[in-house]
């Protein structure tokens, strides 16, 4: 396998469409990244310079530390896996396996041998004397990765290989896929416009945005510490809350974070108040996920919201709030409690927002505490 780079890439379409811009990304030996943003964005585009399928317009794209900018598909040695399988219909799984190497001239010795372990890679040995129609889904899928794979590709490219299933059979081939990679250790690159999908497939996720790198991160890191609005409010589902919102500070010099006409306290450690305390009485915005958002006690300040809408969704609710006090055009909040609570419209409840998980973004969108190790209140 192969360790690839995209340095400083820009594309430009014929007819002037950028489609990318200054595009930086390092994939280690064996790591899987999944590269995710809304339809759009530039995902293809990436994947197809890399295939050899586009040429860059400014940049260097390497494998294993040599320059492909300019070779042929074929002298790139990358495998790609597509939406639509492209198996041939009227070869029998042993003979689509066997193609790719046919067509590279390899003796019948040494294509035995490579169609061998890709079987057992990938489980296919009860499948080899079928023909793709009769296989499920599932199944198709995991040949289309074994000829893929039967070459010894240095890199493996997947576009969005799922897209074209129903959600159940989509869940299941997910986490079939997820395993089938981890076993194979092959330096993939997994595109897909499905940010679950991207979580849960990549080592790390890369998220494009309007042909620009917005974040590059672990699942773990992007949900926990987005580093701008657009990844918090692309990554989770329902996404992060985000809200107009400033810091402010009372007259014993106590910050607290206004939201419209309301305030809460921030107990914060010293670092983080320090460095927030750079932001008073800018414009900002507040982000907070909706499984942080919880009822208030007695004992704390909370947030006076509004009932809009819920939705009961069995292992928990969603409930669609407006902050009491926000001018209009407010967003509405989202608000997740576990299992079914009943709630009607117009229910006037008190929110509890934790400063821990209190995100704090700048006008331009960027998190203010974005490169240092996360803010460590805890409250
Ligand atoms: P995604 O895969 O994220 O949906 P694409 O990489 O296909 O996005 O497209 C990125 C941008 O480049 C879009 O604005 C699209 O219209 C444009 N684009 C893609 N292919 C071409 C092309 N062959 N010629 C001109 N513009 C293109």
């Amino acid at each position: 396998m192969a360790h690839v780079s995209f340095e400083n890439i820009d594309k430009i379409y014929p007819g002037g469409t950028q489609a990318i811009f200054d595009f930086n990304l390092a994939i280690a030996d064996g790591e899987r990244v999944a590269l995710v943003g809304p339809s759009g964005c530039g995902k293809s585009t990436l994947l197809r310079l890399l295939a050899g399928l586009e040429v860059a317009t400014r940049g260097v794209l390497s494998i294993n530390g040599q320059t492909v900018n300019r070779l042929s598909p074929q002298q790139r040695n990358v495998a790609m896996v597509f939406q639509d399988y492209a198996l041939y219909p009227h070869m029998t799984v042993r003979r689509n396996l066997e193609f790719p190497l046919k067509m590279r001239g390899l003796s019948r010795a040494e294509i035995e041998r490579q169609v061998h372990w890709v079987t057992g890679l990938l489980s296919l040995s009860d499948l080899l004397d079928r023909l793709p129609r009769q296989l499920s889904g599932g199944q198709r899928q995991r040949v289309a990765m074994g000829r893929a794979l039967v070459r010894q590709p240095a890199v493996f490219l997947m576009d969005e290989p799922l897209s074209n299933l129903d959600a159940r059979l989509r869940l299941q081939i997910r986490s079939e896929i997820s395993e089938l990679l981890e076993r194979t250790g092959a330096t993939t690159l997994y595109v897909t416009h499905d940010q679950a999908e991207a979580m849960t497939l990549g080592q790390r996720v890369a998220v494009l945005d309007q042909g620009r790198l917005r974040q590059t991160a672990p699942p773990q890191e992007l949900y926990e510490r987005p580093a701008n609005t657009f990844v918090a409010g692309f990554i989770g589902n329902p996404p992060m809350n985000l809200l107009p919102a400033r810091l402010i500070v009372t007259s014993e010099d106590r910050l607290r974070l206004r939201l419209g006409e309301q305030s809460l306290p921030l107990t914060l450690s010293a670092s983080t108040a320090a460095l927030w305390r750079q932001w008073l009485e800018t414009p900002l915005s507040a982000g907070i996920r909706p499984e942080h958002l919880r009822m208030a006690t007695e004992k704390d300040e909370g947030l006076r919201a509004m009932v809009q809408d819920a939705e009961y969704l069995g292992h928990e609710t969603l409930l669609y709030l407006r902050i009491d006090g926000l001018a209009p055009p407010a967003p509405v909040v989202i608000m997740r409690l576990p299992g079914i609570r009943i709630f009607h419209k117009g229910d006037m409840l008190r929110l509890f927002l934790s400063p821990a998980h209190l995100h704090l973004f700048d006008a331009a969108g960027l998190a203010l505490d974005h490169g240092i190790t996360g803010h460590d209140a805890r409250y």
